[in-house]
């Protein structure tokens, strides 16, 4: 449905705010809203390949989206796992649309995958959750696309939750050179939210040992997830590409969505905007340093998460008035133009 090749813009408001180098891949312009498309297509058609009838994963929203739209492409039935209660509202219409099985699974995401896993291992359903390693080869393809966009890159800041993407990223640019792609290396910069950090924690610690989180909370469900599947091999990325882990507050998430609608035009989903926020505590603590060239993967869609995007509107004071007639509705523009000069 032409998932990849996403832009890769500068912004330039950022960038003069930060004093860094700041780069957009807007992942959410990917078919389905989010980059979750790219490993999907690799992972729907092997599952089509081998002759699967049932798809089935375990989703905060974006997982489900995609696997819907694609096992319809490939005329396989998609079953969905998900939190009872904790997906986006833009996410669930998007999957009920596409007609997919919905099961809502009382819990949190950890223990609907955990259904999901057990009846992929019971052969029931192919399972296109994070673990899947075909969508991971998917969603290497990032890592490509921006070493065909820039000549050299200091930080790649990823938002983290099962931590496939930033794994599947790392994987990119360690594979590039066999693509006759420039051998450059970034570090990897993962960012959870504070309520759901498991793998900030396991880093920050040093030791290494990851902590499943009983009950992950966030605003950004897209990433509220306590027992992270790909956790070792996101620490591994991590550690090899010399970067770091960070952890944020919903309220820097929510600060970062509205700086990037306001200063960038760009409307995200809360777990999207949380690589800015990364970005911002890091600029703050000194850690990234002045003029470095940094890549922020932007994951999701802003219209997927409704309820997120009334919230910075409310935060921006409803800049909204009404007219009954075409007469008053004049006056009105006029009172708006005096305003704005
Ligand atoms: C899935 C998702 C993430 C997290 O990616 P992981 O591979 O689970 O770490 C972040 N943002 C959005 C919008 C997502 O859909």
């Amino acid at each position: 449905m032409g998932e990849g090749s996403t832009p890769l813009v500068k912004l330039e408001n950022l960038s003069r705010m930060l004093g860094v180098e700041v780069y957009g891949k807007l992942e959410f312009l990917n078919p389905t809203g989010s980059f979750k498309d790219r490993g999907m297509t690799v992972g729907v058609s092997v599952a089509a390949s081998f002759g699967y009838r049932i798809v089935a994963a375990a989703s905060t929203g974006n997982t489900a989206a995609s696997m819907a739209a694609y096992a319809r492409r490939a005329g396989v039935e998609p079953v969905i796992l998900i939190p009872k209660g904790g997906i986006a509202s833009g996410k669930l219409s998007q999957i009920q649309a596409l007609g997919a099985w919905i099961l809502e699974v009382e819990g949190t995401f950890d223990d609907s995958l955990e259904a999901a896993r057990t009846a992929a291992v019971k052969g029931l359903a192919y399972s296109l959750n994070s673990i899947n390693p075909y969508r991971l080869e998917g969603q290497k393809t990032i890592a490509f696309e921006i070493l065909e966009d820039l000549d050299s890159v200091d930080y790649v800041v990823v938002p983290v939750g099962n931590a496939g993407n930033i794994s599947a990223i790392w994987k990119g640019f360690k594979e590039a050179s066999l693509l006759g792609l420039p051998s450059i290396k970034p570090r990897m910069v993962g960012v959870q939210a504070e309520g759901a950090s498991p793998l900030y924690k396991a880093w920050a610690s040093r030791s290494g040992a990851v902590e499943r989180v009983r009950n992950p909370s966030t605003i950004a469900s897209a990433i509220r997830i306590g027992n992270p599947v790909n956790a070792a091999k996101a620490l591994r990325a991590v550690e090899e590409s010399g970067g770091l882990m960070a952890s944020v507050s919903d309220g820097e998430i929510l600060k970062s969505l509205r700086i990037l609608a306001e200063h960038e035009g760009m409307l995200v989903e809360p777990a999207s905007a949380t690589s800015l926020a990364g970005l911002i505590r890091l600029r703050s603590e000194g850690v990234i340093r002045d003029g470095r060239r940094v890549v922020l993967i932007l994951t999701g869609h802003g219209l997927k998460d409704p309820k997120a995007l009334e919230f910075i509107a409310k935060g921006a004071g409803f800049r909204r008035t009404s007219a009954n007639t075409t007469e008053e509705a004049l006056l009105k523009l006029e009172e708006i133009a005096a305003h704005s000069v």
